[in-house]
């Protein structure tokens, strides 16, 4: 069966238990604030399990991209060494929400691994939950039983804690689970020790491949459980695994979800996999590892310097490390396996195709970047061993190449140990866990229970409509962070206030009861669907009935900065093409930014042109057309955007100003009159085919123009003319180039006097008058001096090296007869001196020039010139 079946089948079979198939949700989480990555097939559905929100049906299944490479599930560093984990996989899964519980769940699981898939009986083994003194729980006796009717009960294994009780977190809603292990080692090994023994011991060939959760209890702050009103099913059977077994292999590497792409990095990289274990580790981590990348950035998660998008780059970075070293890529390459990738996963996941051109730009750009890091790296590390004072490099020094310039620490051992050097390893781990703890101590948070008044289903959302309505708190807890200090989140019954969501920042306000008991609402989330708001100090009485008031400037601003963002995107896409699509937008009161593919930069008259554009779209008036919730395909079908990487319900709503259409939440201006202006402030590069444009309108506009036009009175005081300010900067432009010139003429003088200094400074080495110094002139003069002396001298070998404005500068002379003779080249100098000024260059063989930002390696680039003669 192929993998495609496979995943078919599965579906299939629960649809026979009237399941309903929905779709994966991204792998990017958008709306959770404990979570970065989808790291279970459950997380989309914790809204469910917690009771924030009421399912439209009880049975569902699904296959759901998992990322588990941060936070509780972190495997990244097992995988490529073992061969049966991933930081991609996907988690196939069933869920009964209220619906069915142990008795069906384990019967179904059964049902399918040996009657539908034939698996062999006598090679599985399942689990139930021991019992824990400390939870005061006892075992599960239910499960076992039940496990008892189907399964011979020396297959069927007690099993602690930490295998069969699952939790979502620190929180919430977690229970017993039972987990079902495959043994597929071979019989004569079965026969020596049996795979009872084996069961959760981390052997390669017994391993779990589906985990049946019996979601029965709330976990509360102060560690105690309490039974949840609903009882849940939620499984997740490793995908990959299942392949595994059923096309009879022994590793998941060997399926077909991975040998295409294996192949294919066999063929680039010319080796073989299955021959030597440390190519196979970097064979199976950049398979693995090109799959994560790939589907984080067609999810809308590029790689970036913090929080999510640092956890994907230093996956990439983890695979460009381990074909650098095992592999020896020293240009970008794993760009090139997305092709494949895309070929075999579009048709469960069509994101992958249609991404493909920006997933593969972005790839290949990060790969470049990391290339020329590890470059400059090396150079670092030579530095650090020249000046090493014995033959033990610190912990401090490695944790400093590590942290500031991502060099992969094991990258350091390993050639510190080929060059006979040692690494103080416990000082690096120490240094890395002191950073640990300090990025732990400022995003920690801790949440205390919720505190119930009253039982409330669903909080409505009334804040389209009005900014003030009357509202009960339904219920609050205490919530402190580093960063926010002690606060609480409140839940009412409805609410005006907007969650941040969609790009668009949360709505600011204040509750008030009749007699003046006043609590200010700072902010306002959405977290697994349900809308908190958070405030310094609960009002005197939390039962009391309160006025919400939403801060209507700040809202008015938002909605115009989200209305503009929609009439932005439509001008990119009429000027600049169908192409352009969001990849990212961030509304802000004062400022809106949004981020989209292209693929070059934006021209001032494009640039002008989408102003425009927008402009016109805001002097036409067009009233907000809003439909609330009608059928997603529906939408789609009149012509709105949806966008990427976004969940979709099933119904939607969609929000139309003329022929801008979009699928959004968010809030808006009741005509795009109220935007008033719309300004372009800045167009930058995100990525490889990825622009930003950010803009303000509104009262931000209003005061641009003020701003722009006192700017422009005090220009004229300055110049003192007041008629024609142009013209008086014109003429202080000439007048400023005519002074440099004369500077220019001047520094050439001092170079010819330095000439006579220098020739008394020439040193003679085997026959070559070599000479290295540092020089107090600017770029031309330290060409024209070099050619002088190359005028003057026979056999001559100059680097000259000088400071200008905090960056350095090598130039490189070379008589014709000596490159020709020595087989000397000075642009292949300057290309190497030019690693200690962290920069680069090139030119001619008897001639070239470097430049670099760090003055602080001329001392040693002098230096190692000499080299070049010896
Ligand atoms: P393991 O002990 O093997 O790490 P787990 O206990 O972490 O598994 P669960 O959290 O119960 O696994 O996830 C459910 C299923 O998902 C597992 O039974 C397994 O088949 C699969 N799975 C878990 N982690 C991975 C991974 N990193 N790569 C591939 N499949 C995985
Ligand atoms: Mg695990």
């Amino acid at each position: 069966m192929t993998s495609q079946e496979i995943r078919s089948r599965f579906f299939k079979f629960f649809e026979g238990k009237q399941h309903t198939v929905v779709p994966s949700a991204p792998m990017v989480m958008k709306d959770d604030p404990t979570l970065m990555f989808t790291n279970a097939g459950m997380n989309q559905f914790k809204e469910y399990f917690l009771g924030n929100k009421k399912p439209k049906t009880s049975r569902v299944t699904d296959s759901q991209k998992c990322l588990r490479v941060s936070g509780k599930h972190n495997d990244l560093e097992e995988v490529g060494k073992d061969t049966y984990h991933h930081t991609m996989f996907e988690m196939l899964g069933n869920w009964s929400f209220g619906d069915y519980f142990k008795k069906e769940a384990i019967a179904w699981a059964w049902e399918l691994l040996t009657e539908d898939l034939n698996i062999d009986k006598d090679r599985l083994y399942v689990t139930f939950f021991e019992g824990s003194d400390e939870d005061g729980l006892s075992e599960d006796s239910e499960a076992y039983k039940l496990w008892k009717e189907i399964v011979p009960e020396n297959r069927i294994i007690p099993g602690n804690k930490k295998d069969n009780f699952w939790e979502m977190g620190d929180q919430g809603p977690c229970g017993p689970c039972s987990e079902i292990h495959i043994d597929i080692r071979s019989g004569e090994e079965r026969a020596i020790v049996p795979g009872k023994e084996l069961v959760n011991q981390d052997h390669p060939q017994v391993v779990e491949i589906w985990n049946l959760v019996f979601m029965e209890f709330n976990r509360k702050a102060d560690g105690s459980l309490e039974k949840l009103p609903a009882q849940h099913v939620d499984t997740g059977m490793g995908f990959e695994r299942l392949c595994m077994v059923l096309q009879g292999v022994q590793s998941n590497y060997d399926t077909d979800v991975f040998t295409p792409l294996i192949r294919e990095i066999e063929a680039i990289t010319n080796s073989k996999y299955g021959k030597e274990e440390k190519v196979d580790i970097a064979v199976r981590v950049i398979a693995d590892h090109v799959r994560a990348v790939a589907f984080a950035i067609a999810d809308g998660q590029l790689p970036s310097n913090t929080g999510a998008g640092y956890v994907i780059r230093r996956i990439l970075r983890r695979a460009i490390r381990y074909g650098f070293t095992f592999l020896d890529q020293k240009e970008p390459f794993i760009y090139k396996l997305v092709d494949t990738l895309s070929n075999q996963m579009h048709q469960a996941f069509p994101e992958i195709k249609s991404q493909k051109n920006l997933v593969v730009n972005v790839i290949r750009e990060e790969e470049q970047s990391f290339l020329k890091t590890l470059d400059q790296g090396l150079v670092l590390l030579d530095t650090i061993i020249a000046n090493a004072k014995d033959k033990n490099i610190s912990g401090a020094k490695a944790f400093e190449l590590y942290d500031t310039y991502g060099f992969p620490i094991d990258l350091t051992a390993l050639i510190l140990s080929e060059k006979g050097y040692t690494l103080d390893e416990e000082g690096f781990e120490k240094e890395l866990q002191k950073q640990k703890e300090r990025s732990r101590a400022a995003t920690s948070v801790t949440t205390g229970d919720w505190v119930v008044l009253v039982e409330d289903d669903e909080e409505e959302f009334v804040g389209y409509d009005t900014l003030e309505t009357d509202v009960k708190i339904v219920k609050y807890r205490a919530v402190s962070s580093k960063k926010e200090g002690d606060m609480f989140q409140v839940v009412f019954n409805l609410t005006p206030f907007y969650p941040e969501g969609g790009g668009q920042v949360g709505d600011k306000g204040y509750i008030e009861s009749d007699n003046g008991d006043v609590a200010y609402i700072v902010d306002t989330k959405k977290e697994n669907n349900l809308i908190v708001h958070y405030t310094k100090s609960l009002p005197r009485n939390v039962e009391g009935r309160f006025k919400a008031v939403v801060d209507k400037n700040q809202r008015r601003r938002t909605a115009a900065n989200h209305s503009a963002t929609h009439l932005l995107h439509q001008a990119l896409r009429t000027v600049l093409g169908d192409h352009v699509e969001q990849k990212g937008s961030m509304v802000h009161n004062d400022h809106l930014r949004f981020d989209f593919s292209h693929f070059s930069k934006v021209s001032p008259e494009e640039l002008q042109a989408v102003e425009d554009f927008v402009n016109a779209r805001i002097r036409e008036q067009l009233p907000l057309e809003e439909q609330r919730n009608i059928p997603y395909q529906q939408a789609i079908d009149e012509g709105a955007l949806a966008l990427f990487g976004e969940k979709y319900g099933d119904t939607v709503r969609a929000v139309r100003f003329g022929e801008s259409m979009e699928l959004c939440g968010g809030t808006h201006v009741k005509n795009t009159a109220d935007i008033w202006h719309f300004i372009i402030t800045g167009e930058s590069a995100v990525a490889a085919g990825i622009r930003r444009i950010e803009a303000i309108t509104l009262d931000a506009a209003k005061e641009y123009f003020t701003t722009q036009a006192d700017i422009f009175k005090e220009v004229k005081t300055i110049l003192k003319n007041g008629k024609d300010p142009v013209k008086a900067i014109v003429s202080l432009q000439e007048e400023n180039n005519t002074l440099k010139k004369q500077v220019e003429t001047l520094l050439r003088d001092k170079a010819k006097n330095l000439k006579g200094d220098l020739a008394a400074q020439l040193e003679d080495i085997n026959g070559i008058r070599f000479l290295a110094t540092r020089v107090d002139l600017d770029s031309a003069g330290i060409k024209d001096l070099a050619f002088a002396m190359g005028k003057e001298h026979q056999n001559l070998f100059v680097l000259l090296a000088t400071e200008q404005n905090g960056k350095a500068l090598l130039a490189c002379y070379i008589s014709k007869e000596l490159a020709g003779e020595r087989d000397l080249n000075a642009g292949q100098v300057v290309r190497e001196l030019g690693k200690y000024i962290q920069g680069g260059g090139g030119g001619q063989p008897f001639f070239a020039t470097a430049g670099g930002k760090n003055p602080g390696g001329i001392p040693q680039a002098l230096e190692k010139a000499r080299e070049f003669v010896k």
